[in-house]
């Protein structure tokens, strides 16, 4: 008796069942099942996909949140739907036991307007390429397929940004309930209908919702995965916000010949002020700018370090000769503050050039924020800094009768944030970390901020999970862009990777 026990147990740590069968582990499960259903698992997808999804078109937004609410429902989730005045989010639960552990997921079922003209292919026509449409080889295909090559495409407005992860999420669920290996755990998941609007109403939305939301952990699952295709952990976003400019020349077009050398141009006093915000190394030289700037952890550089170079990748791909600080790895210049001219408008060029002297010129800044800076206070040392310069700085135009040329009108617009990132010492991601490596096929990325920004530290306010970002899209998916695609493959790792972590998550805690 006690040599069977014994013997079970043994048998038991070596992954296999008292049946004597190697145990599949919960990655495997998933293969097996998205290899089976693959025709049903795209099918969905591309339904999902056919419903237009602009943010600002609550009607549309309405029928996406119908969608998810029947799709998740099959798969034993009870869901609501919210709104705070803005577009609807979707809410929901597929409750564990009462102590099982509670992994909360955050997707976004929104995308970027589209200029269909653009696109290779209707963004709102999902269509099977054999590859990403911009290159000159990329074919469409039938999607009446026997099986399907996982380097193809699916191409259509939210492909890869993002709303793969529900899909991916459920048909995990599906592999591990058909096996009879779904684990004791609670999911519940958070579906923003308005991120690339900013998530403008989810504050407002988490008042009505946070007490629905507690989780152990919190996964966000957005953005691309690494440049070189790893499996990435991300602990954090930059924060954002934008500011206008506007500089001010004589209150009516002059012409350039007659006064030209005696009219300040504000065309010349904007491109001062903008060449005077970083010094010649590329860097912020706004007094004050970075001074709340939290160090980056020994840790962390650490990560960074272990991290596949793709400079020289991305730098012939991109056709660029050097990056703006030579020598300085892409992941570490995200973790550093951004101020971007993202635009400038002032007369015209080409075919609209007129040889006047324009009474005004605009300028779009991007802030990106980096953890422990706060929105004001950069707003205030941007401020300072063109004062100093002989700047008069308000949100409003000159008064009349002032001096114009010294006039700067800066405007932040609604909606700026600031950065999140959650520790690397933080238990969740070592046990993240282990459970991603039982993947297998590649040793997981700890990334400890991605460039880009989302609006997390509404959750860190709210909520008291920790947050970790798990992308699943291919970072050539295009994202916001034309001919946004996801990559067969990444939708079926996907499967393996939710099946893994729930099932993992189970056992960690
Ligand atoms: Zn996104």
């Amino acid at each position: 008796m006690t040599f069977v026990r014994n013997m079970t147990a043994a048998l038991v740590l070596l992954g296999m069942g008292a049946s004597g069968a190697v145990a599949q582990s919960p990655a495997e499960i998933a293969r097996q099942h998205h290899q089976a259903t693959a025709t049903a698992i795209v099918a969905d997808f591309r339904e999902f996909l056919s419903i237009p999804n602009v943010a600002s078109n609550v009607s549309d937004m309405n029928d996406n949140a119908a969608f998810i609410q029947d799709y998740i429902a099959s798969r034993g989730f009870t869901s609501k739907v919210v709104s705070a005045g803005g577009a609807p989010y979707v809410v929901a639960e597929r409750p564990g036991s009462d102590d099982a552990p509670t992994v909360l997921v955050y997707a976004h079922f929104d995308g970027q307007p589209v200029i269909p003209s653009q696109w290779s292919s209707p963004p709102f026509e999902p269509t099977l390429w054999t590859d990403n449409p911009l290159k000159a080889e990329a074919k469409i295909l039938s999607w009446d397929q026997e099986a399907f090559d996982p380097s193809w495409r699916v191409v259509a407005r939210s492909a890869g940004d993002d709303k793969a992860p529900v899909i991916a999420l459920m048909a995990a669920i599906d592999a591990l309930v058909a096996a009879g290996k779904m684990p004791d755990v609670s999911v519940k998941l958070i579906l923003d209908g308005e991120e690339e609007r900013g998530s403008p109403t989810l504050a407002g939305v988490l008042e009505q919702v946070a007490d629905d939301l507690v989780a152990d952990v919190m996964l966000f699952c957005d953005g691309p995965m690494h440049q070189s295709g790893r499996r990435q952990l991300v602990l954090g976003v930059r924060g954002s916000m934008t500011v206008d400019l506007t500089t001010f020349g004589p209150n009516r077009p002059l012409h350039s010949g007659h006064y030209g050398n005696w009219a300040p141009n504000p065309n010349e006093i904007l491109m001062g002020l903008l060449l005077s915000l970083k010094d010649d190394k590329g860097r912020v030289a706004v007094a004050g700018y970075s001074d709340d700037v939290r160090a980056v952890s020994e840790r962390e550089t650490r990560a960074v370090t272990a991290m596949p170079s793709v400079d020289a990748q991305l730098k012939r791909e991109l056709g660029l000769g050097n990056n703006e600080i030579p020598g300085e790895r892409l992941e570490s210049a995200i973790m550093r503050p951004a101020i971007v001219v993202r635009g400038i408008s002032g007369g015209g060029v080409g075919p609209e050039a007129r040889n006047i002297i324009e009474p005004t010129a605009q300028a779009s800044l991007n802030l990106r924020l980096v953890p422990g800076q706060k929105p004001e206070a950069l707003l205030a040392a941007l401020k300072a800094h063109f004062e100093k310069l002989g700047m008069t700085v308000s949100p409003e135009g000159p008064d009349a009768g002032a001096a114009r040329e010294r006039h700067l009108q800066m405007v932040p617009r609604p909606g700026g944030y600031r950065s999140f990132r959650t520790s690397i010492d933080a238990d969740v991601v070592g046990d993240l970390k282990v459970i991603l490596d039982r993947l297998g096929d590649q040793e997981t990325l700890i990334t400890p901020t991605m460039g880009g920004s989302l609006p997390i530290y509404l959750f860190e306010d709210n909520l008291e999970a920790p947050i970790v970002i798990l992308p699943v899209a291919n970072h050539d998916n295009n994202q916001h862009g034309r001919d946004e695609n996801l990559r067969l493959k990444n939708l079926f790792d996907a499967i393996e990777m939710y099946a893994e972590v729930l099932v993992g998550l189970s056992n960690e805690s």
